[in-house]
């Protein structure tokens, strides 16, 4: 399998350098030439099929001959090893809940994937690393990237990670999930503002002293090794979706698109689904543009789903790709709709109080963009997928409830662990000196 860049301007590369690169040289995206078909016998005997096997066969034709298939299997084996269970709330809506990973939201699956190819792709000897002896993967993260990146790459032989946080605009959850893992995982402590953490990253990888001394790569979620692995739940969705003759509708919380794009890749390479909604919350870019057609980026506004706060969203150019940027085909099978601050809230307060079942923000977002849909299509039922467990966002969601999230056994040792961060002051030079340093340049 090829990729090439969304701007057209770069070669073609394959799965190997696609993942190294992150994003195309020409700053496009790496979209796969052609979309892979999936087996008919599979789709229709599928809940005979192991989760294991059914990853291996949906990730193989993407990552082509650049894993070998006892190291594939290996990898997604590890990638998918926690629950993901189809939980009914309503009589038409169930909750996809991808929570249930080592740090507590979907971005695990991307980042345990991808963390996972790098290291292998890295131990091979014809990755030319020269005098460099390391990969350092550099990422800034407003909360739920960096935890799941850190946790990833936590001991992968031959790669550093170094992530930028803003001091003081994480959870309290976040943070610890950030900072007590130590060895490979440094965190970076800035006094200064998400923006300020994202633009020293990208003064760092055009930096010339540093692209001379040190193999630099970064994991944000444009990388296709993080994208294409978030086809998988949408199988597993499947698998567990009781009437195999009425597919589900499918409403995903949405920021940067990476998540329902690879809801609907699957879709187009043969996994039944009716309709996909793209739940956005204030940030209404899509939306607008399902009504008008234009697409006029904003600056993004704050929300308590602040991990779809996305102004201009990256991936949703790879959708338009999908459609060849035919927007009666994208419409056929996709819409999306903004939710705002105040029904986020309620949806959250009475879904709790009348099913018993607590959602976080941005799941709320999702499943009252699914309810105003089934409303209007009342002969079908449809799939929210739950992208964070609510104890991420207990500060926004406890005063909602009155009652204090109970926090999962899997995370109570990490929240008793010493912070360790490293403070920096929101300065490019001091974080190229930490850089060569830590490659003992
Ligand atoms: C990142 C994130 C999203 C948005 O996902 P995209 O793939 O960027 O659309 C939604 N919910 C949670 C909890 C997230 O962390």
């Amino acid at each position: 399998m090829k990729y090439f860049s969304t701007n057209h301007q770069s070669p073609e590369v394959d799965f190997k350098q696609a993942t190294i690169n992150g994003q195309a040289p020409d700053k496009g995206l790496y979209f796969p030439e052609r979309i892979p078909t999936i087996s008919k016998e599979l789709i229709e005997n599928i809940t005979q099929y192991s989760n294991e096997e059914i990853a291996y066969q949906v990730m193989k034709p993407y990552v082509g001959d650049t894993i070998p298939e006892l190291e594939l299997r290996r990898i997604v084996e590890e990638t998918i090893n926690f629950d993901i269970p189809l939980v009914k709330v309503t009589d038409a809506i169930y909750s996809l809940e991808l929570y249930h990973g080592p740090t507590l939201a979907f971005k695990d699956i991307g980042a345990r994937f991808m963390s996972r190819c790098l290291g292998y792709f890295v131990k091979q000897s014809d990755l030319n690393l020269g005098k460099k002896k390391k990969v350092t993967v550099l990422v800034a993260t407003s909360g739920d990237t960096g935890g799941a990146v850190a946790n990833g790459f936590y001991e992968v032989e031959g790669v550093e990670v170094v992530i930028l946080y803003p001091s003081g605009k994480v959870s309290s959850v976040q943070e610890k999930q950030l900072t007590t893992l130590g060895k490979n995982i440094h965190a970076l402590e800035i006094a200064g503002t998400f923006d300020d953490c994202q633009q020293m990253v990208k003064q760092a990888f055009i930096d010339e002293d540093l692209k001379q001394k040190l193999f630099l790569t970064s994991a944000n979620s444009i990388n296709v090794a993080r994208w294409l692995p978030q086809q998988l739940y949408y199988f597993f969705a499947y698998k567990l979706w009781a009437d195999k003759h009425k597919p589900p509708v499918i409403s995903v919380p949405s920021g940067n698109f990476g998540n329902i794009c690879a809801g609907i890749l699957a879709h187009q390479s043969g996994l039944p689904v009716q309709h996909f909604i793209a739940a956005c919350n204030a940030n209404d870019v899509v939306p607008n543009y399902m009504q008008s057609q234009q697409y006029v980026p904003k600056n993004a506004v704050a929300t308590i789903s602040n991990a779809m706060d996305v102004g201009n969203p990256s991936n949703f150019i790879r959708i338009l790709e999908i459609f060849h940027h035919q927007f009666t085909d994208l419409a056929a099978i996709f819409s999306s709709c903004s939710i705002s601050e105040d029904h986020t809230k309620s949806t959250l307060q009475t879904i709790y109080k009348n099913y018993h079942y607590l959602l976080d923000p941005h799941g709320a977002v999702g499943f009252k963009a699914l309810d105003q849909y089934l409303q209007s299509h009342p002969d079908q039922k449809g799939i929210v997928l739950e992208t964070a467990h609510p104890v991420k966002f207990y500060d926004a969601v406890e005063p909602l409830i009155g009652e204090l999230v109970p926090i999962p056994v899997s995370i109570q040792h990490q929240l008793t662990l010493q912070k360790n961060s490293i403070k920096m002051e929101a300065q490019s030079e001091m974080l190229n000196s930490f850089l060569l340093k830590l490659s003992g340049s």
